[in-house]
């Protein structure tokens, strides 16, 4: 099983980060995807993913990051950004993304637009996937993911939309990595959308801290939990969970090119 998005480097782990991979370990997670949120993780996050097995990093810039950032720096933060990257030791490109007008807080989306744009001209020189971010705004993001395209592919994380927006994103090479809501009692949206995927672009993730599956719901999220979502994927496509593991753990290795570990 992959956790191909969970926050592992956040505070929020700082007193139990070893104990919580060995608890995901111990449920059969034997990879974890960290995506970066902002530049002053980059390096420590490379330290940490070089010395744990199955550890695998990305590095971006987090939407949510940009308001504490000054605007004048972003251009700096991406040439620092691919050049770090052009070094090796990361999978992917991101988190990064778009939060909708009606997010709070947010930057001006057309910053916004213009970080993303620059994490998708890297993501293409280099050839790196991307880890995509996208609340409330995945019309502006379909606008710029059509614009630029994604030769190595891309995660639409957390997805949050219908299953009528799955075909369109498909066509740009995405794939669909589904979190805790699909376990929420009601749930019907992120379900109809976990049945529209096709079976090669279809991922798992926790999301953690955030977005604890249900029964934990209201608690910190760990990649331990990361059964409970596949768990609630595989039902609601008529699968088995071990034949959900087998698929998503596939296109996490060939998405985002993992050795076995
Ligand atoms: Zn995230």
């Amino acid at each position: 099983m992959i956790d191909t998005h969970c926050h592992l480097d956040s505070p929020a782990f700082d007193g139990d980060r070893e104990q919580a991979l060995a608890r995901a370990r111990a449920v059969g997670v034997t990879d974890v995807v960290i995506p970066a949120v902002e530049p002053s993780g980059w390096a420590g996050l490379l330290t940490f993913g070089a010395s744990h097995p199955g550890v695998h990093v990305a590095l971006g810039i987090h939407p949510q990051a940009l308001p504490g950032m000054a605007p004048a720096s972003d251009d700096r933060h991406l040439a620092d950004l691919e050049s770090l990257l052009a070094r090796g030791g990361a999978v992917a490109v991101g988190e990064c993304g778009l939060d909708g007008p009606s997010v709070e807080a947010g930057a001006p989306l057309d910053r916004q637009r213009a970080v993303l744009r620059g994490h998708l001209a890297i993501a293409g020189r280099l050839g790196l996937p991307v880890l995509l971010h996208s609340l409330r705004a995945h019309d502006a993001m379909l606008e710029e993911l059509a614009r630029d395209g994604l030769p190595a592919g891309g995660v639409l994380h957390s997805f949050s939309g219908s299953a009528e927006q799955v075909p369109p994103l498909a066509a740009l090479g995405l794939h669909f990595s589904f979190a805790g809501p699909v376990t929420y009692e009601g749930a019907r949206k992120p379900l109809a959308a976990a049945r529209a995927v096709a079976p090669d672009r279809l991922l798992v993730e926790t999301d953690a801290p955030d977005q604890s599956p249900h029964p934990h719901r209201g608690t910190r999220n760990e990649p331990a939990h990361l059964p409970l979502v596949l768990g609630a994927v595989a039902l609601a496509r008529g699968a088995t969970p071990a034949e959900l593991d087998r698929l998503t753990t596939e296109n996490a290795r060939r998405l985002l090119r993992l050795t076995p570990t």
